[in-house]
Formats: structure tokens, C-alpha cells, sequence
């Protein structure tokens, strides 16, 4: 496509990479920042120019008709939102997955791991229509690119579940108030930089996918004869934010990075059709029953509220069902009460209210997505609303990570209500629904993580004060 306007070259953060040759100048993307999101790392420019990027730095100077402030200088999270929007494609997720290949040769063993929303967004994006899901595809695929072991992070999503939860029950007992999620590395970016006084009220569980690969490098790297730096781990994503996740410092096992790299959705779309394989209904049939579809031991047991882990309230409704289940009570659905606090005009972001009754006492939390949403939380927070709430699940991308900057792009963004049906088709059809039932999950982390040290150790986090203007 011909551009008219000055500026040229790419510029890539760890998240995102805008090729200004591509860019028309739409603006489409700077919306989604500024309004959509509330961000604003981008700021409108005149129509058939790029969007101008906001420094932090206040040295906005550089912004000119032939250069942009870079990226890296701006409050951006890595949420990928824009990425969504950009209907030239001249906003991409930062791509290395040529490094995958440079790791094989190098003799390096190759693990993939997989969200929860991943394979509805394989599905879509490799034509089988919203709300299929395809993941023994997706596992023979990986497969076929050269990946020796491909693990499933509904694994993670289990563990994770678990250690919310004691940080819920532990906060609450001891009177510590609201406790707030961690799953979301675009959040926790947010936190960091603008509510940094938040921090000590996050949950330090890792995310599902930070547990899960640091379990593989800490522990299963040992129980094959390797060391960390033998294999390399490749998370396969609907998020670009999980590219921050990779990079974090905190997250590493003797000096390897836990994740050497994330991958989004339609990265490994694009790998697949360059390499020619094609997805259907039937071969996913096919593949089901078959092993080269299968995900690997030991990271392939998992309960069915793992699945949700990849839509809004999932996480919250997984956390009650694993309460519910220690103390031994039946759950339905019908034990959460859910309200709606704050929805915006397009229905698209909401704040709600779920509340379950546990024996005499009662449970609050706070279920938030999209950062419009987060704005009107962090009011209410401000207005000491949340004191009574035991637990806040924010996910930055409206609807949760169904509809992650990784995944496809939509036609109209209301088809995105129709993605998270396979997850919940796969969390009907699971053996088990909480993740307390998941006996093989229990017994690896006992011999793995014997005691609550070692849990801490492998399982937790902190954050840092990243405070920007
Ligand atoms: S949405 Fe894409 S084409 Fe439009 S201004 Fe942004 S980068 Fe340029
Ligand atoms: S990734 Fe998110 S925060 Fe960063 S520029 Fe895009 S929309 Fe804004
Ligand atoms: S909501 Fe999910 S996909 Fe979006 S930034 Fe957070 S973790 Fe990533």
C-alpha cells in the first residue's frame, strides 16, 4: 500500500512492532489507547498521519512529521488492543519466532505450552469458525514444526487457581481486605507504572503461565536428565502482554528465563500456513483419538474450570468452585449471585459483582475487563467501595483473553461473545470440574514442592514500584 506521509521504518517494543510504512493514518489505534483502553502511550495526530506516541519522558519534542517517539518511552502495556484495531497490519505483536528454529538447531529441546484461549483462536484463525476449539490440531502441528514436548497450561490455570484461592482465604482472615488478581501481565504492568501503591494487595501467585514454566525448568527439566538451559520454552498465547511476561526478571531459573519466548495466536497461524498445514472439524476428530494429538505427560491433567481461566469471570468462578470443593460442598452456578456495577456504552467492558455464600458467611468479588473498566475500578477503589470485596479479577482485554491482542482479528467485535463457547463446551465435557479434583496436579507438587517454602519459592512473585508520569 502506497503511504503518502514522512514517517518510515519499524519500531518494536517487547509486546508490539508499528511499521510506519504500512500505517495509513486511520488513527484507529490511538482510539483504542486513549479511549478504549485508557492508556494513551499514543495520541491522535491529523488524519492520514500515524498516531503520535506520548513520551513519558516528556521529551516529546522528537515528534515530528519524520521521526516518533519510540515505543519504549511510552506508559504502553502491552495489552496489544491496538493490534486488534489496526486494520492495515501495520501494528503487529513483536515476532522472534525465528528463534524458535535457531534453538532447535542449536541442539536445544523444544517445549511449547499452551493457553486456554489459545485454541479457540487456532481454530478461528485457521478457518474453523468462532467458538471451535483445536487443540489436538494445534498439538500435531507444533509437533510437526519441531516441538518435542507440547504441555497444556490448563495445568497452570489448576495451580493458579489454588494459590488465589489461599491468598484469598488468608487475607481474609487476617483482615488484610480486597486481594487482587495477577493472571494478567497487561495489569500488572499497569499497576506497576500508575497504581503502584496497589502492589501490596496483588496476589503474589504467578500467572497460570508463569507457574507452569517455571515448574518445567525448576523440576521437570531434572526428572528428564537436562538442565534449564537445555530446552527452550515457547509459550503459544492470545496475548502480546505475555511477551512482557517472558521478559520479566523476576521469573528465571538459574539465569534462563522461564519462558524463553511468547508466541501469540496468530503468530503461529501464519508459521502453520507457511508450512502448510491445514485444519477441519474431522482431522480434529481424527487427531482426538489419536496420539500425535495429545498433549504430553505430565502436564496434561487438568479440571474443567481451567478451561474458563480464558473468559471473564473465569477465574473467579474457578477460585469458588475450589473453595466449595475443600469444604466439601456441591456447587452450581446457581451459588453465585452476579450484579452488574458499571458496563460500558457498547456493552463491550463491565464491572460485576459476583457473591457466593460459604456456610454462614459471604463472599464478594469484583469481576473486571477492559480498561475503561479498570478506570471506573480504580474510582470505586478510591471511594473505599471495595472494602467489603474479598477478591478483584481484572483482565485488561474486554471480555478476557478470548480477546487477546494475539488472536484474530474479528470483523465485528461483538462475534467475540461467541468465543469462549468452546471453552465451555470443554469444561461440560471435563472429567472433573475443580481443581482440587486434579489428584495427578497434587501429587507432582508434593514430590516437586514438599513444602510451603517451596511453593513460595516456585509459585509466587513480587512486583516493583515502575512508577511513570
Ligand atoms: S490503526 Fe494501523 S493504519 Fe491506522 S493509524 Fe494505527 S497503525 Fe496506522
Ligand atoms: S498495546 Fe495497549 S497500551 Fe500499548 S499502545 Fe497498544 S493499546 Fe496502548
Ligand atoms: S486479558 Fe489475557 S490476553 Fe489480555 S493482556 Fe491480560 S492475560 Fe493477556
Amino acid at each position: 500500500m502506497q503511504v503518502k506521509h514522512q514517517v518510515h521504518g519499524v519500531d518494536t517494543s517487547r509486546a508490539i512492532r508499528i511499521d510506519y510504512d504500512h500505517c495509513i493514518g486511520c488513527q484507529m489505534c490511538a482510539r483504542t489507547c486513549i479511549d478504549g483502553q485508557k492508556i494513551g502511550a499514543f495520541s491522535l495526530a491529523p488524519i492520514k498521519t500515524p498516531p503520535y506516541l506520548h513520551s513519558i519522558n516528556g521529551n516529546n519534542a522528537q515528534n515530528t512529521e519524520t521521526t516518533r517517539v519510540k515505543m519504549d518511552d511510552t506508559n504502553c502495556i502491552g495489552c496489544g488492543q491496538c493490534v486488534t484495531s489496526c486494520t492495515t497490519g501495520a501494528i503487529e505483536p513483536a515476532n522472534r519466532t525465528a528463534e524458535i528454529f535457531t534453538a532447535k538447531q542449536a541442539g536445544q529441546i523444544l517445549v511449547a505450552v499452551m493457553a486456554p484461549s489459545t485454541r479457540v483462536g487456532m481454530a478461528e484463525g485457521m478457518g474453523m469458525g468462532i467458538g471451535t476449539t483445536a487443540e489436538a490440531q494445534t498439538v500435531a502441528g507444533l509437533k510437526q514444526l519441531g516441538f518435542d514436548y507440547v504441555f497444556d497450561n490448563l495445568w497452570g490455570a489448576d495451580v493458579c487457581t489454588m494459590e488465589d484461592a489461599k491468598e484469598v482465604i488468608k487475607a481474609r482472615q487476617a483482615g488484610k481486605g480486597t486481594v487482587f488478581t495477577s493472571c494478567c501481565p497487561a495489569w500488572i504492568n499497569l499497576v506497576e507504572t500508575r497504581y503502584p501503591e496497589l502492589i501490596p494487595q496483588i496476589s503474589t501467585a504467578r500467572s497460570p503461565h508463569g507457574i507452569i514454566c517455571s515448574v518445567i525448568k525448576k523440576f521437570w527439566v531434572k526428572d528428564i536428565g537436562k538442565k534449564a538451559d537445555d530446552i527452550f520454552v515457547v509459550g503459544v498465547m492470545p496475548c502480546t502482554a505475555k511477551k512482557f511476561e517472558a521478559a520479566r526478571p523476576q521469573l528465571v531459573t538459574d539465569n534462563t528465563p522461564d519462558c524463553d519466548i511468547s508466541v501469540s495466536t496468530r503468530e503461529l497461524v501464519t508459521l502453520f500456513k507457511e508450512n502448510n498445514i491445514s485444519f477441519s472439524e474431522e482431522r480434529e476428530h481424527e487427531l482426538k483419538s489419536n496420539s500425535q494429538g495429545q498433549f504430553d505427560s505430565p502436564f496434561n491433567e487438568y479440571s474443567g474450570s481451567a478451561y474458563i481461566f480464558g473468559k471473564t469471570g473465569g477465574v473467579t468462578e474457578s477460585v469458588v468452585r475450589y473453595v466449595y470443593s475443600i469444604n466439601k460442598l456441591p456447587f452450581n452456578k446457581s451459588v453465585i449471585q452476579n450484579g452488574l456495577i458499571w458496563e460500558s456504552s457498547d456493552k463491550y467492558q463491565s464491572l460485576k459483582l459476583m457473591e457466593f455464600p460459604l456456610g454462614k458467611e459471604k463472599y464478594r468479588a469484583v469481576v473486571c475487563h477492559g480498561g475503561q473498566a479498570v478506570e471506573e475500578l480504580m474510582k470505586i477503589h478510591e471511594q473505599g467501595l471495595l472494602v467489603d470485596v474479598d477478591v478483584v479479577e481484572v483482565m485488561m482485554c474486554p471480555q478476557g483473553c478470548v480477546n487477546g491482542g494475539g488472536q484474530p482479528k474479528l470483523v465485528r467485535k461483538q462475534l467475540t461473545a461467541d468465543r469462549p463457547k468452546g471453552l465451555d463446551k470443554h469444561d461440560r465435557e471435563a472429567k472433573y470440574g475443580d481443581c482440587q479434583s486434579n489428584e495427578k496436579m497434587h501429587e507432582m507438587l508434593n514430590k516437586w514442592m514438599p513444602t510451603e517454602h517451596d511453593i513460595h519459592d516456585a509459585l509466587h512473585t513480587h512486583y516493583d514500584n515502575r512508577r511513570m508520569k
